[in-house]
C-alpha cells in the first residue's frame, strides 16, 4: 500500500523528495492550511519502501498507508 503525505501536515522541507528512490515525490501546486508548500505521493508510483517517512522532520507528515482523502495532489 502507498504511503501518504499529509498535505496540511507538510512543511515542505523536501528531505523525502530527495530521497525517494522511485522519484514519486512531487511538488504540490500552492501553499497548504499552514501556507507552506507541500508535496505529494504518486501512489501509482510509490513503491512503499518507507524511505520518506523516515526521513520526513515533521511528525505526522508521512503516513504509511494510502489516504487520498488526506493528500492534495
Ligand atoms: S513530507 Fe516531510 S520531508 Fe516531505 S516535504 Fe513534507 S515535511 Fe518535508
Ligand atoms: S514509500 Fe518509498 S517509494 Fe513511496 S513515496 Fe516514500 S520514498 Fe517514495
Amino acid at each position: 500500500m502507498p504511503h501518504t503525505i499529509v498535505s496540511d501536515i507538510c512543511e515542505g522541507v523536501a528531505s523525502c523528495f530527495q530521497a525517494c528512490p522511485v522519484e514519486c515525490i512531487k511538488p504540490g501546486q500552492g501553499g497548504n492550511m499552514k501556507g507552506t508548500n507541500y508535496y505529494y505521493i504518486d501512489f501509482n508510483t510509490c513503491i512503499d519502501c518507507g524511505v520518506c517517512l523516515e526521513v520526513c522532520p515533521v511528525k505526522g507528515a508521512v503516513i504509511a498507508e494510502e489516504r487520498p482523502d488526506l493528500q492534495i495532489n
